[in-house]
């Protein structure tokens, strides 16, 4: 994936509208191809450093069809990133916006923890961050920042943000301004999921977002996902 330029906002820009330059992030998961196997899970997990009960990326097993006919399938769930998202259009404080590439993020340090943009979203995508740590069993846990806000904000623990604000998936922004992909698709072993720019007609998710096999989860919202399933 090549290098974009794209600032990452820690706190809210004026005017977060995208300009030309800017790329129009999106994925697409294969559900024929992921095997279940929560690498994604752990690899989102150990890339954002999140706390005890917080998964940006869970694995979600479903049943599909009747006896003798079912079929087993593992839906990978990340935020939608969706394009009408419902948890920015309910934050009081303008704490939550979609940035300039499509990506809907959380600025920590205008959160107040209210927690109304969990309740809003249809996906459950969103997660309180209420301050455990896993310093039991790493040593050196909490010296080290959520990678995603970019920014040194002290120990956890202290109460100082993310702690006491909600956390959420943002397609890995850290790594995808230094062009690299989000952690769950560089450690899919299915090749499973795909990310890049819909502004690119040529790119590989502009064309499998208009395959026959595509599908959004619960389109009948209105939200616009940025994720698309392949079935
Ligand atoms: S999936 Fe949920 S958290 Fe993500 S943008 Fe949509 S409404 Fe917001
Ligand atoms: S890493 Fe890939 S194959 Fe494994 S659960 Fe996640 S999406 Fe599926």
């Amino acid at each position: 994936m090549a290098r974009q330029n794209v600032t990452i906002h820690t706190t809210r820009p004026s005017d977060t509208k995208p300009t030309p330059e800017d790329p129009s992030w999106a994925m697409v998961i294969d559900l024929q191809k992921c095997v279940g196997c929560d690498s994604c899970t752990v690899a989102c997990k150990a890339e954002n450093r999140t706390p005890p009960g917080v998964s940006y990326n869970v694995v979600v097993e479903e049943e599909t069809g009747t006896y003798p006919n079912v079929r087993r399938v593992n839906l990978p769930r990340p935020c939608m990133q969706c394009d009408v998202p419902p948890c920015v259009s309910v934050c009081p404080v303008n704490a939550t916006y979609k940035n300039s590439d499509g990506v809907v993020v959380i600025d920590a340090e205008r959160c107040i923890g209210c927690r109304y943009c969990i309740t809003a979203c249809p996906y459950g995508a969103r997660s309180f961050d209420f301050g455990g740590t896993y310093s039991d069993e790493m040593q050196g846990y909490t010296d080290v920042q959520s990678p995603e806000y970019g920014v040194q904000r002290g120990k956890r623990g202290s109460y100082t943000p993310p702690v006491g604000t909600v956390r959420k998936c943002t397609f890995c922004t850290h790594r995808t301004a230094r062009g690299e992909e989000p952690a769950c698709c560089e450690t899919c072993i299915g090749d499973a999921r795909y990310f890049g720019d819909l502004n690119d007609p040529n790119s590989v998710v502009s064309q499998l977002a208009a395959s026959p096999r595509a599908f959004r989860l619960r389109e009948e919202l209105g939200t616009e996902p940025r994720v698309w399933y392949l079935r």
